[in-house]
């Protein structure tokens, strides 16, 4: 494992239809046989080292799909960098805007139990620069993007600067759910969040909207999905994608609610299913799509990743058959 240099970055134009603002990581991935309890040690079955972060996984899965796509972030100087950018250069990712910094790679350790149950510790090394100043230094790359893309896993900055200077469609995966200007979510079209991190999302906009947790109180009250996709929708936030695994997506935008179902398939590994689906839906709005047509797409893509194990290494390509949706 060597660390890249900038110049053996690949460059292959300034016109990504899709650009992606976000975290590169390294996996660690050790198969246990069950999780140690604090203060144990216990020997590992076996340790896989993957590319991942939500940024790297979302850009790999709209290139796989045929859009080209940038990657706007950072890897560090040390080991762990060539093993995060393996999949965004075999799907061959723009990483012009992907800067080399002096430190560490964002590394998760993943532990996996023989029962399938995770357990991760994320250290955001150098994507904890991708702050203001360092999306500045690509705002014309992000400008011509007709789709852009943001999760929650770098600073708030570096998000509400991505935001600012977007002028196509601004695709906001608010995961993890951090405090971000509600300019950014009011910006979001669509907002794509799971149940949980929509309930957060619904509750902060309720707060922030000076209604205390009025607005909000009919999504907590109510407790369905639709009332939270609505009260997202009340609250301003322009469309909503609510991802709900096996039961799919519901598309919320204006006086249109839709629930998206998704193909029924045998679940091996839902890591990076979420991730599989921004990247498709991103791809869908790039290529045209509305957004309950790229949803759709974007289900049987998630679907497809669920089959197999792995983030990055379980997306489709172009030449892949994706699951269909049956009755
Ligand atoms: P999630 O982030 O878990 O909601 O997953 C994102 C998307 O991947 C979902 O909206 C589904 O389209 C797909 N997906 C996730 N889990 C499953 C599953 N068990 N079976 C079929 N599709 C799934």
């Amino acid at each position: 494992m060597t660390a890249p240099t900038p110049s053996s970055l690949p460059h292959d134009g300034p016109h990504a239809r899709v650009v992606v603002v976000g975290s590169t990581n390294a996996d660690l991935l050790a198969r246990v046989a069950a999780h140690p309890a604090p203060g144990e040690t216990i020997l590992g079955e076996r340790l896989d080292v993957l590319p991942g972060g939500k940024g790297a996984n979302q850009a790999v899965a709209a290139a796989r799909l045929g859009s080209p796509t940038a990657l706007v972030g950072a890897v560090g100087d040390d080991a762990f960098a060539e093993p995060a950018l393996a999949g965004l250069r075999e799907a061959g990712v723009d990483l012009s805007a992907l800067a080399v910094r002096t430190g560490r790679t964002g590394v998760a350790l993943v532990s996996v139990s023989a029962d399938g149950e995770n357990s991760i510790v994320v250290i955001p090394g150098v994507n904890a620069t991708v702050d203001a100043d360092a999306v500045r230094a690509h705002h014309d790359v992000i400008g011509r993007a007709a789709v852009v893309v943001l999760q929650g896993e770098i600073p708030r900055a570096g998000i509400e600067e991505a935001a600012r200077a977007a002028r196509g469609r601004l695709v906001v995966n608010l995961a993890p759910v951090i405090d971000v200007d509600t300019e950014v979510l009011l910006a979001a079209d669509p907002l794509v969040v799971n149940e949980h991190e929509a309930a957060l999302v619904a509750h902060a906009l309720g707060a922030a909207d000076g209604s205390g947790n009025g607005a909000a109180a009919p999504a907590a009250e109510d407790g369905s999905d639709e009332a939270v996709v609505t009260a997202l929708l009340a609250r301003g936030v322009p469309s909503v994608v609510m991802t709900l695994g096996a039961r799919g997506a519901l598309v919320g935008a204006g006086d249109l609610l839709e629930q998206v179902p998704t193909p029924r398939v045998d679940a091996v590994d839902t890591t990076g299913a979420g991730d599989a689906f921004v990247g498709a839906l991103a791809h869908g709005l790039a290529g045209g799509d509305d957004l309950v047509t790229a949803a759709r797409l974007a289900a049987r893509v998630g679907a497809y990743a669920v089959r197999s194990v792995g983030a990055q290494s379980s997306y489709p390509g172009l030449g892949d058959e994706l699951p269909e949706v049956t009755a």
